[in-house]
């Protein structure tokens, strides 16, 4: 009983321990140590086109394999990186990393040609003035051509300094690369300011997915969303599918493109390549 009880104990100052050193303190530190150890891992959630289920591409999502905490979310460390100014630092290695895999899968897969990859900046990397020139390095490096990149912001980091933003994203456009806005709906409307900006798609959030089949306002959200892409020449992809009747209701909407646990979960590259890639 004793020994039962100290065992409980135990376990609750575990897990307690455990809450507490993964607070922001001790994860703020880390971060610091955790890019100069590149600690940081890319998972890759393949996206498809909803019309004939072809596999379009990739969504590069990056995970913090912890030294001691194991595998950290984005959601948990993202917004320390962004807080802390280290956010420009990290998507500046994902996107070096994510277009390394990219031109390697584009060259040793032959159906991988017109694969793209998605990747998430933040709001701070477009306040970055050497953005432009990093991308360009990376391209450069990489042998990866602009066409096979899309860059996913959130809507409301696009109003912030709208004259500023439309430059930025006109510099991106020139490579070829084409800009997704992610979460749509989730953030302030930039309603206003859609049609002065260089995007070329649309990401419906996850949250209007969720309740899809229900004939309810996130239907109609969702409804709305698609044809003001269509009305803007804009495609829409949809997140987070996870069932059969959220897929079937996204095609009868017109979604062109999805992603989701109902396909699969983003995966590491290895896994993709077993998967998704044939030689
Ligand atoms: P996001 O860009 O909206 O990415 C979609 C998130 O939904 C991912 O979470 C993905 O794993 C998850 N997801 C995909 N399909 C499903 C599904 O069917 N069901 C559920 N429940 N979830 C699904 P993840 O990987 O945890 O990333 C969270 C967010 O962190 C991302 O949201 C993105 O905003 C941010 N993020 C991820 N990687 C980066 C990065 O390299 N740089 C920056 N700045 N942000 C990143
Ligand atoms: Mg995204
Ligand atoms: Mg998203
Ligand atoms: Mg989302």
């Amino acid at each position: 009983r004793a020994k039962e009880k100290e065992h409980n104990s135990y376990k609750f100052f575990n897990a307690m321990m455990h809450t507490q050193m993964l607070n922001r303190l001790t994860l703020e530190t880390d971060l610091y140590k955790a890019l100069e150890q590149e600690e940081f891992i890319i998972h890759y959630q393949p996206v498809f086109d909803l019309i004939d289920d072809a596999l379009v591409g990739f969504e590069a999502l990056v995970r913090w394999q912890h030294p001691t905490h194991g595998l950290v979310f984005p959601d948990t460390f993202i917004p320390i990186a962004e807080d802390t100014r280290l956010i420009t630092r990290l998507d500046n290695w994902v996107f070096r990393q994510a277009c390394q895999q990219m031109a390697h899968w584009q060259q040793n897969f032959p159906n991988c040609s017109d694969l793209k990859i998605s990747i998430n900046l933040s709001a701070q990397d477009l306040q970055t003035y050497d953005l432009i020139d990093n991308i360009d390095t990376i391209l450069t490096q990489t042998g990866l051509e602009g066409r096979s990149i899309i860059i996913e912001i959130t809507e409301s980091m696009l109003i912030e300094d709208i004259e500023k933003t439309v430059d930025i994203l006109a510099q991106i456009e020139s490579r070829n690369i084409q800009i997704s806005i992610d979460d749509f709906g989730t953030g302030y409307s930039s309603l206003n300011y859609l049609h002065r900006l260089p995007v070329n798609n649309l990401k419906i959030d996850r949250s209007f997915v969720t309740q899809i089949q229900e004939e309810n306002r996130n239907c109609q959200v969702v409804n709305t969303i698609i044809a003001l892409s269509s009305q803007l020449e804009l495609t829409s992809v949809a997140e987070g599918i996870e069932r059969p009747q959220q897929l079937q209701k996204l095609k009868q909407l017109g979604c062109r493109f999805g992603q989701g646990y109902l396909f699969s979960k983003p995966l590491s590259p290895a896994d993709i390549e077993t998967n998704f890639l044939s030689r």
